[in-house]
């Protein structure tokens, strides 16, 4: 298997190259084709496991073919802790370097200036933890109103965290139309429940 039998752009494979991926691992093979789709998504999986292309790959290339020019949050991925966030944004910004798509991370704990001027310029993409996105979604920062892709990372541990309440008020204040992937690496019966809630007809893979 290689990452041009899965249907992906030139553009994403010239990124790929560069990163050194020849052969895409396990849920890579699995997820992307289901994203492209356009269908939901259950995913049974650790990081490590290389998670983050499985969805980041297939996001960049439908927005890219979508909404080439206007600007406004077309994809949200929400994770619990700020390590993470950042993570996933360094993948964007490697995955995505030769597409036109702008990506943004916005976390706590930290001065929320240069975050709020980022998503003044205009984001696509924003990788954003609970806290700082409802604190800035409350300011009036963020418009979710465009959103057609939501991911929601590591389920299991915004559990853990204490994050599920912030995680559901995110979740209603988003466009009911639009495309979900969920990811656990467990999937205790609160996190079953969540999943139901959140997914239509979802393909469930697990690595
Ligand atoms: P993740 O599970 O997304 O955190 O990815 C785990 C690690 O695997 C990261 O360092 C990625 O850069 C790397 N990785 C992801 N996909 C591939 C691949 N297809 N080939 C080689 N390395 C990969």
């Amino acid at each position: 298997m290689s990452f041009k039998k899965l249907d992906l752009d030139e553009v994403l494979l010239k990124a790929l190259d560069t990163q050194g991926y020849t052969t895409p691992t396990p849920i890579q093979t699995q997820a992307i084709p289901v994203v492209l789709s356009g269908k939901d998504l259950l995913g049974v999986a650790q990081t490590g496991t290389g998670k983050t292309a499985a969805f980041g790959l297939p996001i960049l290339q439908l927005l890219s073919e979508k909404n080439a020019s206007h600007r406004g949050i077309k994809a949200l991925i929400l994770t619990p802790t700020r390590e993470l966030a950042i993570q996933i944004d360094e993948s964007l910004a490697a995955y995505g370097k030769h597409t036109k798509l702008s990506h943004a991370v916005i976390f706590g704990g930290v001065s929320q200036n240069s975050q709020t001027q980022q998503l003044k310029r205009g984001v696509d993409i924003l990788v954003a933890t609970p806290g700082r996105l409802l604190d800035l979604m409350n300011q009036g920062f963020i418009n979710l109103k465009q959103l057609q892709i939501f991911v929601l990372d590591e389920a299991d541990r915004m559990l853990d965290m204490g994050f599920i309440h912030d995680v559901k008020k995110v979740i209603k204040s988003i466009p009911e139309k639009r495309q979900t992937l969920f990811f656990s690496a467990t999937m205790p019966e609160e996190i079953q429940e969540l999943a139901k809630m959140m997914l239509k007809n979802p393909v469930k893979i697990e690595v």
